[in-house]
Order: C-alpha cells, then structure tokens, then sequence
C-alpha cells in the first residue's frame, strides 16, 4: 500500500462523502442476504449474482444509478473477499458498516490510473463523478491498477494505491535477533536494546478522560455532541498515527539489519479477548467477578503498544525471514546457563540465575531465549502436545 493524503474541496467532499455512503449501503445489503442463510433454504447469493442483482436495482432504482457503479460493485467485490477471508479461517465474520466510521470505496481498472503531476509537490486524480481531486505527492507514486479512498475517524481523506512494496533485502551477515515484547517494555533486543512504543501522554491521558466525561453527558444527536466526538478522534488518531509511525520504522530497521528475526508467537485475538463470565454456584442468575476490568486494562496494553502489527509488518519487509518461537519458559530460564525456575525473576525488570548469578534485564533475557529458539518446557523437553480445542492458555501455565 501507498498511501497519500487527499485534500478535496468542500463540494468535492460532500461528493466523495456519497461514494462512501453507497458503497456501505450495497455491503450492509449484501451481508443482510448473507445473513438470511438458513439450513433448510438453499444457498445464498454470491458475487456474480449479487452483481446481476445490483444492475437489475440500478435500473429500478434513480438515486442508484446516479452513484458510481465501479463504486458499488467493488463494495460486493470487497464483501465476497471478506466472506472467502471468514471461510478461511484467517478472518472474523464480517460486520455492519457504520456511518462515521467505515468510510471508504474502492476504485479499479481505467479510472484508477488517472494521475496528472501538477507541481513538485501536488498531483491530482480523477476520482469518477467527483473530478480531479488534489492530493499530497509525499513519495514517488506507483504504478496501480486499484485504490482506495478513505475516510478516518478524524475527518482526514486518503487515498491507497493497492502496490505490494518489495521486500527489504537481507544484510546478508547471518545475524540473529530475538525480539521479546512486553508491556512495561514494548519490546526487547536481544542485543540489549530496549525499545518503546509511544503511547499515551500524562497530559492526553487526561484530555483523553476530561473529553470522554463531557461525552457522556452530551445529548444524543446534538452540537456539542458532534464537537466532542471530533475532538475526541482527533486524540485517538494522533495516538494511532505516532504508533504507527513507530511500528514502520522499528519494523524496517531490524529488516535492514538482521537475517533472522525470532519472535514470540503470542496469540493475541485469543489473549485481547474478554473473559468468561464466572457464574455464581450458590446464587443463581448472579456473576463472581471475573477480573473482567483488569483485563480490559492489561489489553489496552497490548494492543497500545502495537504487537501484532509489529509482527505483521515484519512479516510482509522480511518475508520468510521471521520465525516464530514457543514462548514458553523464555522468561524464566537462564541465558547462559539454561537454568530454568521461577526464582529466576527477581522482579518485573530484573533477572537473575539462582544457578550460575548471571543478571540481565528480563526482557533482554527473554529476548536472548527468543534468539536462540531456546524454548523448552520445565518439565519435557518437547513441547506439550495441546488439544487444539482446548482454551488457549498463557505460555508461563502451558
Ligand atoms: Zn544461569
């Protein structure tokens, strides 16, 4: 992906605005069809007649045909891809589009290739019924058959050229990394470095709290309501881009400086997910607690400090130069001597070997283990063969 800002005009705006609302129209109908699949009835409708059913409706229909048809049937294209990725297990079951927050369509074949340069830093693109729309060259821009225009929370448009970037070269020195993330730490070198993913000021932490109280006491559908949520994304968008923004340089830079790169394989859909609820044996109908708060707290860590997008972004620089370790028993066991206890951990940061003395950071210790694809379980040396229906456990209970 390549991506650039756009900057539409106000008529351009309202125009591109449109696009969005039609392409969420078609994906939310053809999910509703989706969704009325039943066992006794037969199949539901796939693209190619979904397709017949969209020209069939455009026809019927004049506010239809006054959209862009590229647009709408690209939002079914987008939806088959969706229903393939849940059937393949790799995704999760696609949802409603919302107003406000999916906003985006897709445009592929001869229009996409519309690209005029208007000077050293501006070119423009023919977006179809909307007109040239200016946008920022902040890089060379590719040569794409498809884009895609997008709209985040906080109001700014972009626009994606769909490219798969070649991957960064290996240096070719059969150097080794062992990458430990972590929560106090956002992740670990095994070459002692310690890097942080940077999340939240102490200043937007209270911003960010003073701004959702004045939300929660705002009328439904009012002004101010309106404002505080613009507000409010305007925070969150800043947190996600400076993430972002962390995840592509560290990525890049072990790429460019290590062969192999190990990594924990950390499940972290399974591990963000809410917990169980806990039903009360002496009192029907009612709950014991369930830590539910705590993990809320510890999931906001993970997922701030950007793990799988680490991994995933590694994964797409150095493909096939990524390798993923048990992560069992890394942070408990020596590395120098292999001792492996919990009395090994003096605390959060500090490790140290009840065996041989040897004292590290325990992130780096970690990230050493990780190195070294050293991850054996205390009690075998194989690792436990797991049922792959039981419920997914933490590495240190495995
Ligand atoms: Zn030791």
């Amino acid at each position: 992906m390549s991506r650039f800002r756009i900057y539409p005009t106000p008529a351009q705006h309202a125009a591109l605005l449109h696009h969005c609302a039609h392409a969420r129209h078609i994906w939310n109908l053809a999910l509703e069809q989706w969704s009325m699949w039943t066992r006794d009835k037969g199949p539901t409708p796939g693209y190619v007649e979904q397709s017949r059913q969209l020209t069939e409706a455009r026809a019927a229909f004049g506010w239809l045909r006054a959209g862009s048809q590229t647009v709408q049937q690209q939002a079914l294209r987008d939806f088959d891809h969706a229903i393939r990725n849940f059937h393949a297990g790799t995704h999760r079951r696609p949802t409603w589009r919302k107003a406000g927050l999916h906003e985006g369509f897709r445009i592929v074949g001869p229009p996409a290739t519309r690209i005029v340069k208007l000077n050293r830093k501006w070119s423009q693109v023919l977006v179809p019924k909307v007109g040239w729309v200016r946008f920022r060259r902040s890089r060379a821009v590719p040569d794409a058959k498809s884009y895609r225009v997008t709209r985040d929370r906080a109001g700014r448009w972009h626009i994606a050229f769909a490219v798969i970037p070649k991957p960064i070269p290996a240096p070719g020195t059969g150097d080794v990394v062992g990458v430990d993330r972590g929560i106090a730490v956002s992740a670990a070198l095994s070459t002692s470095d310690l890097l942080a993913c940077p999340g939240w000021s102490k200043c937007e932490q209270e911003r960010l709290k003073d701004l959702q109280r004045r939300l929660a006491r705002c009328l439904r559908g009012s002004n101010r309501r309106r404002r505080v949520k613009a507000a409010l994304a305007k925070l969150h968008a800043r947190a996600a881009d400076r993430r972002k923004d962390w995840v592509e340089k560290t990525s890049t830079d072990l790429a460019r400086r290590f062969d192999v790169i190990r990594v924990e394989e950390l499940r972290i859909a399974s591990m963000t997910r809410r917990p169980k609820p806990k039903p009360d044996a002496q009192r029907p109908g009612s709950y014991l607690p369930n830590r539910r708060r705590a993990k809320a707290g510890l999931n906001r860590g993970i997922l701030t400090n950007g793990w799988g997008d680490l991994v995933r972004r590694l994964e797409d620089k150095a493909p096939g130069r990524v390798e993923k370790v048990n992560p069992a028993y890394t942070s408990q066991t020596c590395s120098v001597c292999g001792h492996c206890a919990p009395e090994n951990r003096e605390n959060q940061t500090v490790f140290r070997c009840v065996v041989c003395g040897h004292r590290a950071h325990a992130d780096v210790n970690a990230a050493v283990n990780i190195a070294a694809g050293r991850a054996v379980s205390a009690r075998r040396e194989t690792p436990v063969l797991v049922s792959p229906k039981r419920e997914p456990q933490l590495a240190t209970s495995a």
